[in-house]
């Protein structure tokens, strides 16, 4: 490597490794970051001054719980920066902004339901976020997008939406970009989802953990040595087309049997759709069934046995640290999820299932939309240490 470039590179990575440490860690000291970097008190004091230059970090009072070094602490911008997180669902949309601290404020959320055309999902999403964008003295960093099916991270594109087409063909973090004049990207769902674990989730890193979200279609998302496994094009993880019952229900990738036809929120309303003679979507089945207005023990198992199947298949095949499944199914009633887990035990390989922990997902798809935003902040600023 030249002489010349190294230097600023150096800077670069200590720029990210300070603003990584402030995620992981929360507020800090000076001191603080310098140990936790391992990084000399110059070096680390020269990005800490570019940080709160550019609006990432800013300073507050030290909380009591730092009592004896008392002092000023450094945290991630809450005030005067924000990114925006979007998530494109079947049937709802959702705007939302926060703090670099990833804090979703309760008036900073905007929501409506899935437009069926594409010119009105990107005006709607466009409008909601340059609301957002006009809040006085916040600069807006970035734009993260959370999208069902399949996405060509490669040429930034949607490909196909077994639940949803009307993203099909189209790069909506392209033509948000060009809308708003700010950096957007955009992430398959479970990708964001995992994004959202490993962004937000405490102090211990998490390196090898499996994201399995069953919500409308049946998605996993892969994190291995720290890298999200995106496979050659984005396209990795799509599990929840790989046939359990062949000839069954006709799936929305036109395959049938597809497991997300049988393991999922989805797959659950539906059966609860059939016993009482109505369309019910899932939050209503499980009210229905937590306010014991119906029971659906029998559904629940169902859908459970076709779980841990696809949970079974994700501990076998990636050795994840931990397996995070994020669904609603399992408020409908307490220890469903404790039933999908027992049913994951005898379908998955003893070693690597010992080797596993089994939990639900800490963080909804808004975060996994911020953690995108944030995600591309980070990335703007080089390479991590270590890459
Ligand atoms: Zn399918």
């Amino acid at each position: 490597m030249s002489s010349v470039i190294q230097p600023q590179l150096l800077r670069r990575m200590t720029v990210r490794r300070v603003l990584e440490l402030l995620q992981s860690n929360g507020p800090s000291t000076r001191a603080d970051l310098t140990r936790l970097s391992g990084i000399s008190a110059p070096t680390v004091s020269k990005a800490i001054a570019a940080l709160l230059d550019s609006g990432l970090v800013e300073e507050g009072e030290a909380s009591a719980a730092s009592l004896g070094r008392p002092g000023t602490v450094l945290r991630l911008a809450r005030d005067a920066a924000q990114v925006i997180g979007v998530v494109v669902d079947a049937r709802e949309c959702r705007v939302s902004a926060s703090g670099l601290d990833g804090q979703i404020r309760g008036d900073l959320v905007e929501s409506f339901p899935t437009p069926r055309t594409y010119q009105t999902l990107i005006d709607q999403i466009s409008r909601a976020a340059a609301r957002l964008m006009e809040r006085p003295s916040v600069k807006t960093l970035s734009l993260g997008m959370s999208i069902p099916g399949l996405i060509n991270r490669r040429e930034e594109r949607a490909v196909f939406s077994p639940n949803l087409h009307v993203t099909d063909g189209h790069s909506p973090a392209v033509d948000l970009s060009r809308r708003l004049g700010i950096d957007c990207v955009m992430y398959q769902e479970t990708h964001a989802l995992c994004l959202g674990e490993r962004m937000f989730g405490g102090p211990e890193p998490l390196d090898d953990f499996v994201v399995l979200e069953i919500s409308t279609g049946l998605g996993l998302g892969v994190i291995t040595e720290g890298r999200l496994m995106e496979g050659h094009s984005g396209l990795a993880g799509e599990l929840g087309h790989v046939t359990v019952v062949p000839d069954g229900r006709l799936c929305g990738c036109g395959n049938h049997g597809c497991l997300e036809t049988v393991a999922t929120d989805s797959a659950f309303a539906r059966a609860i759709s059939e016993q009482v003679g109505r369309p019910v979507e899932i939050d209503e089945a499980v009210s229905l069934i937590r306010d014991n207005v119906l029971r659906a023990d029998d559904e629940l198992r169902r859908v459970c046995e076709y779980l841990a199947i696809a949970m079974a298949a994700a501990i076998n095949v990636f050795n994840p640290a931990t397996l995070f499944v994020h669904g609603r199914l399992f408020d409908a009633q307490d220890g469903v999820f404790e039933m999908a887990c027992e049913l994951t035990r005898r379908r998955a390989l003893a070693p690597s299932l010992a080797d596993c922990r089994i939990q639900r997902a800490r963080f909804n798809k808004s975060q996994g939309a911020i953690a995108a935003a944030m995600q591309l902040v980070l990335d703007s600023l080089g390479p991590m240490v270590g890459d």
